[in-house]
């Protein structure tokens, strides 16, 4: 949104969007105000008191132009940033049961070289057409879609223009991520690691579009650790935010948006004070407006969507402990064999799968996967918790409810 000097903007929640917001809208001299419900920046890119604290959120750091352009709108620049390290190792993938283990690396060569040794020389070559095609669908959406403020079918349709509707033409009309990558791969374990994408906007390979394919190319274009931290990354766009004259305040729960003729005219917060606005940004779950927890008069701020279209969540373990057994590097992800029922349960079942992907972010970790004595874990999977368990991945593992555990 466009802001004029004299503007009073409210935005609640300081989550990264939020923070964005605030940065942005106060950048264009408007008098913003931040109210966040929680004692801290970051929403989902917490921190977690365990260790030296823990990110229990976001762990993958992609896209660094994003953030380039944002801090660039607001007079900054990336070095404003906590510093970015990029990452040899994208992630490294497992299978129950299977030895041989697979790295995707930033450099596609190497990556090429490891489907081959794991899959065989057809399949490698299978994952270079697969790359093309990525590569293909990202350049054709970049515009239209990606870096679009507000893309509609319309808007779409007339930028992506007649080779941009032939490359998605291509893809098959239609098609979900999973049935285009059976038509690439022939090993499954390849149409398992390259459908996770799917997850990444809560969404199921076998529903999701092709499209999403184009994450491979986001991550080949990089993925980098932040020093201090994701969480770090919040902490910074809210000292950015209050730099450019924002003002933050934390516990500090909005309990209404007030509006008056039919637009929003500020908050009142849960100690009853009120905060006058020419606008309000709500940075929280535009559900919350729906059901009128933030008073009736916003419940048509946003349509209503039906709680079997909400996206999949997952379930966190933040570990604080030793590891054995498995060389872990900082992104792991261990796949289960029965990779249809983990999504046939959550979005056709409606429950947590008993068994089904876990991803583990061993953050004292890079690509060496060197590591001595208790280190910090984030774990994440759709799979149900059990009262007892230590995660059972090949190898031995930490103890989920252990907290500290001498190593
Ligand atoms: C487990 C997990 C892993 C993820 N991994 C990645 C990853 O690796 N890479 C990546 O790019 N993305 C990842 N994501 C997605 C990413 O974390 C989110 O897209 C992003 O953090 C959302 O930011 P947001 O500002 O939109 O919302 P949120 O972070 O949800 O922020 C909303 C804020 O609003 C506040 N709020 C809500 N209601 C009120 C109210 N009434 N009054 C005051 N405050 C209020 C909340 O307290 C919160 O701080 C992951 C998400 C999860 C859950």
């Amino acid at each position: 949104m466009a802001a004029e000097r004299s503007d009073r903007i409210v935005v609640v929640g300081a989550g990264i969007g939020g923070l964005v917001s605030a940065l942005l809208l106060a950048s264009q001299g408007a008098q913003v105000t931040v109210v966040e419900a929680a004692e801290a920046p970051g929403g989902k890119m917490r921190r977690l008191p365990l260790g030296e604290g823990i990110d229990g959120g976001p762990t993958v750091f992609t896209m660094r132009w994003v953030f380039e352009q944002i801090l660039e709108q607001a007079g900054f620049t990336l070095a404003d940033l906590p510093r970015l390290a990029p990452l040899g190792v994208l992630a490294r993938h497992a299978w129950r049961g299977h030895a041989p283990r697979l790295d995707l690396h930033a450099d596609h060569r190497r990556s090429t070289e490891a489907i081959a040794e794991f899959a065989g020389p057809e399949e490698a070559r299978r994952f270079q057409a697969f790359c093309a095609q990525a590569r293909e669908v990202y350049r054709r959406l970049e515009g239209p879609y990606i870096r679009s403020g507000r893309p509609s079918m319309w808007s779409m349709g007339r930028d992506l223009g007649p080779r941009g509707l032939a490359t998605l033409m291509g893809l098959g009309p239609f098609s979900s991520l999973w049935r285009s990558l059976g038509r690439h791969f022939h090993d499954p374990r390849l149409q398992q690691l390259f459908g996770r994408y799917a997850t990444y906007c809560g969404a199921s390979p076998w529903q999701a579009p092709a499209t999403l394919m184009l994450v491979a190319q986001v991550e080949l274009d990089g993925v980098w650790s932040v020093e201090g931290g994701m969480h770090a990354v919040a902490q910074r766009f809210a000292d950015l935010a209050r730099r450019r004259g924002a003002t933050l305040r934390y516990a500090s729960r909005c309990e209404r948006v007030l509006v008056s003729g039919g637009r929003a005219s500020g908050v009142r917060l849960e100690n009853g004070e009120e905060i006058a606005a020419d606008a309000v940004v709500f940075n929280g779950d535009p559900q919350a407006l729906v059901q009128g927890l933030l008073g009736e008069a916003s419940t048509r701020a946003v349509p209503p969507l039906p709680r079997e279209q909400r996206s999949l969540s997952a379930v966190t373990w933040a570990i604080h402990g030793c590891t054995a057994g498995f060389p872990l590097v900082r992104h792991n992800v261990f796949f289960d064999d029965d990779y249809a029922s983990e999504f046939d349960d959550v979005f056709r079942a409606r429950q947590l799968p008993e068994r089904g992907t876990v991803y583990v972010c061993a953050q004292d970790r890079g690509d060496s996967g060197v590591h001595e004595g208790a280190e910090r874990l984030l774990c994440w999977s759709t799979r149900r918790p059990r009262a007892t368990s230590a995660i059972s991945m090949p190898g031995r593992w930490a103890h989920a409810n252990d907290g500290a555990r001498p190593c």
